[in-house]
């Protein structure tokens, strides 16, 4: 029996079993399982290099052990290797442990247009914006600029990826991206980042990886504004979409995951 899974500390809430099993199950996988694997980081290794033994195939993994995924690989993709963190492990027949990274290939799979030659700010300099900045710049945007509230860590992250850190983002551009945590928790996206919501249609497009249990409030000042929006679960959906196919090498059912991604209640 082929089992997946997802790594994290706390985990509890992620989405990631109810729409791989629905996946499975859409596509008659009927031997194929997905589990919860609550680790704390001080045991991460020594359960990853158990999980082929219990006849794991794979797993995501998520925060907070995106690096330490990429570091204990003996092989991984160079997208995963120049964005420094990994979320989907493969286990090999030869008991090699494989890393990738497919945030970056799901936010490009959920764009609504091909980046090429499109201008692009990303708001936030943290772990996923690593991500989102390699697949940016690695599909050809014209323009990616990268603001971040420590103004330093958006240098640090363009010096070693890509883009150019700005202090203050200009009025528009093709697309949107907010890769920081603004939104989780409520917060007015509009006092803790520069942007203004009677300026939102300077941007026709939005990402926002932040998502709940309903809209964030970015995502509705855009949808008001006339963009086109792209949310945190279509991303989870299509990174999970890219996984799922790298293991059981079908192609993902996109309709199902995104379904059973979206019932389900609690935000992860
Ligand atoms: P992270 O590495 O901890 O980075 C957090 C980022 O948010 C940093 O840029 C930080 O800025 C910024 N930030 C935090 N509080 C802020 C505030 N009050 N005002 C302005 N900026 C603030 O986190 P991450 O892993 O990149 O994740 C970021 C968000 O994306 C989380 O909400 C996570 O749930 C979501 N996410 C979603 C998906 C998905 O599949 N949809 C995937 C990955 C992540 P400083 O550097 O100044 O601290």
């Amino acid at each position: 029996m082929p089992i997946c899974g997802v790594l994290g500390w706390p985990v509890r809430h992620s989405r990631s079993p109810a729409m791989h099993e629905a996946g499975y199950a859409a596509l008659g996988l009927e031997e194929w399982r997905y589990q919860l694997l609550p680790v704390p980081p001080e045991l991460f290794e020594e359960t990853v290099r158990g999980l082929p033994g219990a006849g794991f195939a794979g797993a995501n993994v998520t925060i907070p052990h995106k690096q330490a995924a990429l570091a204990l690989a003996d092989e991984a993709t160079a997208s995963a290797l120049a964005i420094g963190a990994a979320n989907t492990l493969t286990f090999q027949p030869d008991g090699r442990i494989h890393a990738d990274n497919t945030d970056a290939p799901g936010l490009i799979d959920a764009l609504p247009f091909d980046p090429a030659g499109r201008t692009a700010v990303v708001l936030g300099a943290g772990g996923s914006a690593r991500a989102v900045v390699w697949a940016l710049v690695h599909a050809g945007a014209a323009e990616v600029l990268v603001w971040n509230r420590t103004y330093e860590r958006a240098q640090r992250l363009c010096a070693e990826i890509g883009g150019r850190a700005v202090q203050a983002p200009p009025p528009a551009a093709d697309l949107l991206v907010n890769t920081t945590s603004v939104g989780l928790r409520d917060e007015d996206p509009f006092k803790a980042l520069p942007l203004r919501v009677d300026a939102m249609d300077g941007y026709p497009c939005l990402v926002d990886l932040v998502y709940g249990t309903g809209p964030t409030a970015l995502v509705s000042a855009a949808q008001a504004a006339g963009a086109t929006v792209v949310d945190g679960l279509e991303i989870l959906v299509r990174q999970g979409a890219r996984s799922f196919e790298r293991w059981t090498g079908r192609p993902a059912p996109l309709d199902v995951l995104r379904a059973a991604a979206r019932a389900t209640a609690a935000p992860a």
